[in-house]
């Protein structure tokens, strides 16, 4: 009976983990970890681990793609409620373009959102220029 570390559901202290993390707020995922096949648990702070191995890569294609997804759609609510607003120009109510308005405004808000989350996810360090901002003014 050789332990290769295969059995870990039946750990004790891996069970112990397990609960110990669902008591904490995690939920546990339908996927697995690559490596020991136990379900993986997204922490309260969107972390996903697995109880034995810590912090694990999955593989978020669907994710990725639903992302993109989301992006399209929301361009594409941007630029019909932009149409909108420019047909109604001049023989609409004005409440009629407000709220077209509205909706250009909320996509707008939304895509910029998800660009700046993006950009924090990709977490660039930004090679700012400083200090060349001061001009020469003359007097
Ligand atoms: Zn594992």
């Amino acid at each position: 009976m050789s332990r290769n570390g295969r059995d870990y559901h039946r750990d004790p202290e891996v069970v112990k983990r397990m609960a110990r993390l669902m008591m904490q707020g995690a939920v546990m995922l339908a996927e697995t970890c690559p490596i020991c096949g136990l379900p993986l648990f997204r922490l309260r702070n969107g972390e996903v681990i697995c109880p034995v191995h810590g912090r694990v890569l999955i593989v978020s294609s669907d994710e990725e793609a639903e992302e993109a997804r989301i992006d399209s759609v929301v361009g594409r609510v941007e630029s019909y409620a932009t149409s909108r607003v420019e047909e109604l120009l001049g023989k609409g109510s004005p409440g009629e373009i407000l709220e077209w308005l509205k909706v250009v405004e909320a996509a707008e808000r939304i895509r910029k959102l998800r660009g700046e989350r993006r950009s924090l996810e990709s977490s660039k360090p930004q090679a700012g220029r400083r200090g060349s901002s001061s001009g020469g003014r003359g007097e």
